[in-house]
C-alpha cells in the first residue's frame, strides 16, 4: 500500500432500515474497496448493524466505523452505546464531533472527552469540524482552530497518529453543493498547520502525517478536484455512501488521484 493511502469514510447516518439493505450496501462496496489498493475506506453504518457490517470488513483496505459513542464507560445512560462496545462489535473507527450531533447539543468539550475515551479503547476517532459560515471577514479561520484546539486537548503526542481530522463546512453538509476545490485547499493547509504547531511536530524526530478529509456534499463528479486541487487525504461522504455504484465510483476515482 502506499505510504499515505486516502481514506474515504461513509457515513450512513440513520439509513438504511433493515439489515439486509445495509448488508447489501455493504457488500456493494467490499467489492470496490479491496481492488483500489491506494485507498482505505471506513464504512459507518447505524450501530446496529456494526457487527454484520464489521463481518465483510476489517482487513488492510475496508473497515467498519461507529457514528457515535457516549461519554462515559458503562453504567445507568439508557440508550448510549460505550467506546468499548463499540470496539467489540468490531468497530475500529468512530465519527465524533459530526454537524449534525453538534446540533442536538454536543459541546466541544463532549467531544473532546469522546475523543479520549475512543482512544483509549483503541477505536481512531474521525474528529469531524466545520464552520456554520464562510463568513467574508474570515471569522471561521479561528471557528476551525478553536475546534482543533478543543478536540485535542489532553490527547497525547503518541496517539496524533491515530487521529483522523474530518472538515465539514456545515453549509455544505447534506447541500446541492461542495465547497470549491480552492477553498478545501485552504482550510486543510490551516487544519495542518495548526496541529503542527500545537504538537511542535517540526520538532519530532518522526515526520507525523495527520489525515485531514474533506465532507460535505461529495460526488463522483467533485471528488478528483478536492483530493487533488484541494490536497484532502481523503473524504467523508454522507448521501452518496448508501449508493455502492456511486460509492465504488468515487472509491475508484480516488485510487486514480
Ligand atoms: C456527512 O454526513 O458528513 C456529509 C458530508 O453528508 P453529505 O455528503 O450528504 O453532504
Amino acid at each position: 500500500m502506499k505510504k499515505n493511502p486516502k481514506i474515504i469514510v461513509g457515513n450512513w447516518k440513520m439509513n438504511p432500515q433493515t439489515l439486509d439493505e445495509a448488508k447489501r450496501i455493504a457488500r456493494g462496496v467490499k467489492k470496490t474497496a479491496e481492488e483500489v489498493k491506494k485507498v482505505i475506506t471506513i464504512m459507518c453504518p447505524p450501530t446496529v448493524f456494526t457487527s454484520a457490517v464489521a463481518s465483510l470488513s476489517n482487513n488492510r483496505y475496508l473497515y467498519t466505523g461507529v457514528q457515535n459513542i457516549f461519554t462515559e464507560t458503562h453504567g445507568a445512560y439508557t440508550g448510549e452505546i460505550s467506546a468499548d462496545m463499540a470496539r467489540n462489535a468490531g468497530a475500529r473507527f468512530v465519527i465524533v464531533g459530526h454537524s449534525e450531533r453538534r446540533r442536538m447539543g454536543e459541546t466541544d468539550a463532549v467531544v473532546n472527552k469522546k475523543i479520549l475515551l475512543a482512544l483509549t479503547s483503541g477505536l481512531n476517532p474521525i474528529i469531524c469540524i466545520g464552520e456554520e459560515n464562510h463568513d467574508r471577514d474570515g471569522h471561521y479561520l479561528s471557528v476551525i482552530k478553536e475546534q482543533v484546539h478543543a478536540a485535542l486537548q489532553n490527547v497525547a503526542l503518541v496517539d496524533i497518529p491515530r487521529i483522523v481530522i474530518a472538515y465539514e463546512p456545515i453549509w455544505a453538509v447534506g447541500a446541492d453543493k461542495a465547497m470549491n476545490a480552492h477553498d478545501v485547499h485552504v482550510m486543510t493547509i490551516l487544519i495542518r498547520k495548526t496541529i503542527i504547531d500545537l504538537y511542535k511536530l517540526r520538532k519530532q524526530p518522526k515526520q507525523i502525517h495527520i489525515p485531514v478529509l474533506y465532507g460535505g456534499s461529495v460526488d463522483p463528479t467533485n471528488t478528483a478536484g478536492i483530493l487533488t486541487e484541494g490536497s484532502a487525504d481523503g473524504l467523508l461522504v454522507g448521501r452518496q455512501s448508501l449508493d455502492p455504484k456511486a460509492f465504488s465510483d468515487i472509491l475508484r476515482i480516488a485510487n486514480a488521484a
